[in-house]
């Protein structure tokens, strides 16, 4: 006999295909039930609280009380979260200055050496010449890697014995970007958020030696998080904006995590800029962070 056909699983959509089972459910009044609904769908995106009723408050503003589509649901949320966040997308300002010196921290594991060596390759492929600084001295593997990324991207990678001095290799990094002419120099830098005084001190002295060259530098401070870790991305920045004067975001791993609302709570509390989007773990997988593509993608 035939076997039975197990039920089509749903199709796997963003946040609302769980609030009205799908495009064709009939219209629904946008009431304070509907409303709580939309509300603890967003805070289960990573959305946190406060941005979550932020959001649903402004969707009830215009249209309490309205029978609505799905669909239009949909629209007025993706637009609602689109607004908050066309304020943040802005990519990575480049300044005429020679060497552009651009820090990057982040704890460990956020993505920071495989960013880098996005980021590499892009300024490379847009006709810039790139040094990369190892400057997380103390984990050998961090090293191997940034040289590893250092090869993909065709971009030399300085490097300094295992223990030594993060910012002494800054400096002779930033003397190197400037003999070469180089048009771009990033830094990478250590993510040992155990001990945080030592950090803080380790990069505050990267950034006075650095400034010895060209007291403007850095001229942007990378704040490097992993979207999956979501409110506790919020908690790092929080941290790092302490320890470092963070001028900007890239958020890693946004591809497979349906939970990208932190980024909504990050611009709504923060608004940092966010300069690109880890997509991937290959070396062309960061893109720009589109708003209106964001936002769909998130409702679904
Ligand atoms: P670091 O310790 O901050 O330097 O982090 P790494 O750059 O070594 O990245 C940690 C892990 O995350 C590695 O396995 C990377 O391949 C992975 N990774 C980094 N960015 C992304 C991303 O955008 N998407 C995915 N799926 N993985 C990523």
């Amino acid at each position: 006999s035939a076997p039975v056909a197990a039920p089509s699983e749903p199709a796997r959509g963003g946040l609302l295909s769980r609030l009205t089972g799908g495009d064709n459910t009939p219209r629904r009044t946008l009431d304070d039930d509907m409303l709580e609904e939309l509300e603890d769908l967003l805070v289960a995106s990573d959305m946190g609280v406060e941005t979550a009723q932020r959001v649903a408050a402004n969707l009830a503003a215009g249209h309490m009380g309205q029978r609505l589509s799905q669909h239009q649901v949909k629209e007025l949320l993706a637009k609602e979260i689109a607004r908050i966040m066309e304020g943040v997308a802005r990519p990575l300002p480049i300044y005429p200055k020679r060497p552009q010196v651009v820090l990057v921290v982040g704890v460990n594991g956020s993505g920071k050496t495989t960013t880098i060596g996005k980021l590499a390759s892009q300024f490379k492929a847009a006709g810039k010449n790139v040094v990369i600084a190892a400057g997380d001295t103390f984990r050998a593997a961090a090293v191997e890697q940034l040289q590893v990324w250092g090869q993909r991207a065709d971009v030399p990678v300085l490097t300094a014995p295992e223990g030594s001095d993060p910012a002494s290799l800054a400096f002779e990094a930033m003397t190197k970007a400037e003999a070469t002419g180089a048009d771009l120099l990033m830094i990478d830098t250590a993510g040992r958020l155990q001990n945080r005084s030592d950090l803080m001190e380790e990069l505050a002295k990267i950034v006075r030696v650095i400034r010895k060259k060209d007291p403007e530098a850095p001229h942007n401070t990378l704040l490097v998080l992993d979207a999956t870790t979501g409110q506790n991305a919020l908690a790092q920045v929080e941290i790092f904006k302490q320890i470092a004067d963070v001028s900007g975001l890239v958020m890693t791993k946004l591809d497979g995590t349906a939970r990208g609302g932190v980024l909504v709570a990050l611009a709504d509390r923060f608004g940092l800029p966010i300069h690109a989007i880890g997509v991937g773990e290959q070396i062309d997988d960061l893109d720009a962070f589109d708003p209106d593509d964001f936002a769909r993608a998130l409702v679904g």
